[in-house]
């Protein structure tokens, strides 16, 4: 079977460095917030342009503790798209905060800018941007609707480490960013870990103890904080795996742009553009089906040995817990419909062309 991802192909392919990283905290004794924590997080602070990084014990932590941050909380609302995980959704809810849902460009699937305004209230805090794909949200207009309103920009980048938009990375476009170091990322541990990106040294400093109980110093806990820990392990690992990040990007922008080659021009299937105003890291590659045969396609594909999935099936505005916003079906039209359209074919930098040639045959024949 030709996975969505495939976690296992990436470790055997530098399994004697994970293994060495490994051994080397199991010696130390020492296994949360440890040295390699501090290693990991000031390596990831450089590669990603950014002054601090503090890393989390998952994505949605690391969303909650960006928005606590910032002064974010109870009565504040923040504006993010519908079309999304819904984990980073709830990352706004965690943090006290009153999610305030948007719909997508239908083409790209990222936030709609032009929808952005008719959002903002009173108690409107900030806007969320969601790297959703890999591909940078349109952020100029974003950023320049933030500042005419006065809002904080949180960048979800929890799937783009490594994105560009004109030219600067992800997680240095807003005041604070977001990162997942969930498995399946472009960036992933093995197991959950997350990470919050600002150039503010206060900032940083209070996610620090956020994360920690709340505490500045020992058993001083200054406030309510969490316990969203990133432990040695992961970052030793994280650490291994952040030196090979970009060679795996570019790989991944390499599949990509093979299966956009061989797979443009097939009726009833849309791919989507490029990223606009910057590049996409690819975490995943995702193609509209036609109404209709999305279901019997991914039953195809499974027949021929291929896995897909659905990033997401369900838009945020409708998941039963949000409910309570009262959103009901017909209130964002373009992620409605995406949600129905969509499906992630499979793509991660161990892939082969051969691999990519078996998908891509078995989709043309669907269609054929
Ligand atoms: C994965 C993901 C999250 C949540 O990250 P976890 O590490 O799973 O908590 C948030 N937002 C987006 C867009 C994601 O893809």
């Amino acid at each position: 079977m030709i996975l969505v991802s495939d976690s296992k192909a990436q470790y055997e392919a530098i399994k004697p460095e994970i293994d060495g990283a490994i051994q080397r905290v199991l010696d130390s004794g020492w296994f949360v917030l440890g040295k390699e924590v501090v290693a990991f997080e000031a390596e990831f602070a450089t590669w990603n342009d950014n002054k601090y990084a503090v890393g989390v014990g998952n994505g949605t932590d690391a969303i909650a503790l960006a928005l606590r941050a910032v002064g974010i909380g109870p009565g504040d609302e923040v504006i993010t798209t519908t079309h999304t995980a819904t984990f980073g959704v709830l990352g706004i809810s965690m943090a006290g905060a009153t999610p305030v849902l948007c719909d997508i460009n239908p083409a790209t699937g990222n936030i709609d800018p032009s929808q952005i305004v008719a959002r903002i209230t009173s108690r409107t805090k900030a806007i969320m941007p969601v790297h959703l794909y890999g591909a940078p949200a349109e952020m100029e207009p974003i950023l320049a609707i933030a500042d005419q309103h006065g809002l904080v920009v949180v960048e979800d980048c929890a799937q783009a480490h490594g994105a560009e938009y004109k030219g600067r990375k992800v997680g240095t476009l807003g005041r604070i960013a977001a990162f997942s170091f969930y498995p399946s990322k472009n960036l992933g541990a093995f197991g959950d870990g997350g990470l919050v990106a600002t150039d503010e040294r206060a900032l940083a400093d209070m996610v620090t103890a956020l994360r920690n109980g709340g505490q500045e110093g020992r058993y001083n806990h200054v406030y309510k904080g969490v316990n969203s820990r990133l432990d040695e392990l992961h970052a030793a690992m994280l650490r291994v795996k952040l030196a090979h990040l970009d060679e795996w990007n570019r790989r991944r922008g390499e599949l990509a742009c093979y299966y956009h080659g061989k797979l443009e021009g097939i009726p009833g299937l849309a791919l989507l553009p490029g990223p606009l105003g910057g590049k996409s890291v690819y975490h995943l590659y995702v193609v509209k089906v036609e109404e209709g045969r999305r279901a019997a396609l991914q039953e195809h594909l499974t027949k021929r040995g291929v896995a897909t999935t659905i990033h997401y099936p369900t838009p945020v505005h409708l998941q039963p817990a949000y409910r309570d916003l009262e959103q009901g079906v017909g209130s964002f039209p373009h992620a409605e419909a995406f949600a129905q359209a969509c499906l992630s074919l499979p793509l991660y930098p161990e892939m082969t062309q051969a691999q990519q040639d078996t998908v891509v045959a078995a989709v043309r024949e669907f269609f054929s």
